[in-house]
């Protein structure tokens, strides 16, 4: 595999040769030191090195540029490499306007010019920035290719899974000419996928996610016995508690069953988030939180899975799905809610296989010219409606209600009024789901007249709300009728 990059861009030509020269000194045998003198041309320098298949660890911009500025390209730069780490280089003068940058391109660090000698003021920035991004899965994960069934709940899971974790795959059907020969070359047949391959040719056959997390090198296997603390579920409540336990000096673990980020991580925009005034995207979000549990001294986990808790004496002990256990002196439960199975002969069937929970975005591609099924009528049913009507012909939303006032957000509303392709139809219910190899037909009904009709979809996407999955905790730690776990003042009623 070729070395990762590093981009530097300024348009004072003695300066970035400067740069440059500083960058391959130090760094010159792990990662191909590349230099632009105006953003346009670093821009294309990262398209091509986008076509290649290559990856960019740290970009480095000079914020007063003519053309275009660092800020500007920063932001240009984002959407070619996103998990690339972002340093803009500035006078004393400009720092204000770098503050400003921290939010508008989620920027790393700031370094100011000149920053002689590089031992102190430039290596240990880059260093560490460079140290981030070689832990992130996204560097482990060059070339990942899956190769699998269209219609297939495991292939759809293991992209699910890579996905969350913001790892960039090539998907593959299995008669997709690199497909047959990924196959062939891995000694497989068609039987036995979905195959994942590695950039450095590793393959897995139909993996479990635990040995697919250890392949894009997350850490699915804690250090110790036990720990001061241990937290359950690794959401923003979950990453937070991970951050402020190990800040304290606790010796700290964070399990997750599957990805962390929980259900914050899927959002495209979070807007309401402390300290984010121009907004940030839930990956972007997680991607921040998990380095700074990892800073401190927190261990993350991944795919597993906590089924059990007791108590020995002073410790508490969690049990996983696989059978092994953990204790601490004390545990976070950060396990948040998950998605509501909606229930109807046929769906649980083909779920992965044309019925998905939650926005599934990895599959909006696939739905171009398609008629879309989404049932819910709150905000993220909404939202999905609005999404996938750039991909869709047709999105219907079934919503058991008359109208959406009842739920969903003004502004959402008026934005699916203006979408042509969105036909919401009120009073309606999904009876049954019917197939061969996935979803084809879905029954509706007409909730007041009871009127039946069968409808043709591949396509159906359920928001229907969440709840917490707190059966495991069942005996151990109180909870009320619909499963959240009580606690403060409540507790006291309960007694
Ligand atoms: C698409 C989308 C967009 C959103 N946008 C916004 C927004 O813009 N603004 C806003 O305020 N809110 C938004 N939300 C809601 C917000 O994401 C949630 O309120 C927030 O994520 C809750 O955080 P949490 O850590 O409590 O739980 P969660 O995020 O639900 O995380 C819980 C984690 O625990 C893990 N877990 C559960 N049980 C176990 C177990 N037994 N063992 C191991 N791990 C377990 C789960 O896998 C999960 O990762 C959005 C939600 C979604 C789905």
């Amino acid at each position: 595999m070729a070395n990762p990059v590093i981009l530097s861009v300024d348009d004072d030509p003695a300066v970035s040769r400067a740069v440059a020269r500083d960058l391959r000194r130090r760094y010159g045998d792990r990662y191909r030191v590349v230099r632009a003198n105006a953003g346009p041309e670093a821009l294309e320098a990262l398209r091509e090195i986008k076509l290649r298949g290559e990856q960019v660890a740290l970009l480095l911009a000079d914020y007063r540029m003519p053309e275009m500025t660092g800020i500007e390209f920063l932001e240009a730069a984002m959407d070619l490499f996103p998990a690339a780490r972002r340093v803009l280089l500035t006078a004393y003068a400009d720092t204000g306007a770098a503050i400003d940058a921290i939010n508008l391109v989620d920027l790393d660090h700031y370094l100011l010019k000149p920053w002689h000698p590089p031992e102190e003021k430039l290596y240990p920035v880059v260093d560490s920035l460079l140290d981030a991004w070689s832990a992130s899965p996204i560097a482990a994960a060059t070339e990942i290719r899956v190769v699998g069934h269209r219609w297939s709940a495991e292939s759809f899971a293991i992209r699910d899974f890579l996905a969350r974790n913001l790892v960039p795959y090539r998907w593959l059907l299995v008669d997709d000419p690199e497909g047959v020969r990924l196959l062939a070359a891995a000694g497989v047949t068609e039987a036995d996928v979905p195959l994942v391959v590695t950039g450095d040719g590793k393959t897995l056959v139909a993996p479990a996610e635990a040995e697919l997390a250890g392949l894009i090198g997350l850490n699915v296997t804690p250090t110790a016995d036990f720990y001061d603390l241990i937290v359950v579920g690794g959401g923003p409540a979950g990453l937070g508690a991970a951050v402020y336990g190990a800040s304290e000096g606790l010796r700290t673990v964070l399990v997750e069953r599957l990805a962390t980020g929980g259900q914050a991580g899927q959002s495209s925009r979070i807007e309401n988030y402390l300290g984010f005034p121009d907004g940030v995207s839930g990956a972007q979000l997680t991607d921040r939180a998990r380095r700074q549990a990892l800073k401190f001294g927190a261990e993350l986990l991944s795919t597993r899975e906590v089924v059990g808790l007791d108590e020995a004496g002073s410790a508490r002990v969690l049990r996983f799905s696989d059978g092994q256990s953990l204790a601490a002196h004390s545990v976070v439960l950060a396990t948040g809610v998950s998605y509501r199975m909606l229930a109807a002969p046929g769906l649980d069937e083909f779920t992965g296989r044309g019925v998905f929970y939650g926005s599934a975005s990895s599959e909006a591609p696939s739905c171009v010219g398609a008629d879309v099924y989404i049932v819910g009528g709150a905000n993220s049913a909404g939202q999905a409606a609005v999404y996938f009507s750039r991909y869709a012909q047709r999105v219907h939303l079934l919503i058991r209600g008359a109208d959406l006032t009842a739920s969903m957000s003004q502004y959402l509303i008026e934005q699916l009024g203006r979408i042509e392709q969105v036909t919401v139809h009120p009073h309606t219910e999904v009876v049954s789901a019917a197939g061969d190899e996935h979803l084809q037909q879905l029954t509706l009904r007409d909730t007041r007249t009871g009127e039946q009709r069968d409808v043709d979809t591949s396509w159906l996407f359920v928001f229907i709300g969440a709840e917490p999955r707190t059966g495991w905790l069942d005996g151990t730690v109180v909870r009320d009728d619909r499963g959240f776990v009580v606690t403060g003042p409540d507790l006291v009623a309960t007694k």
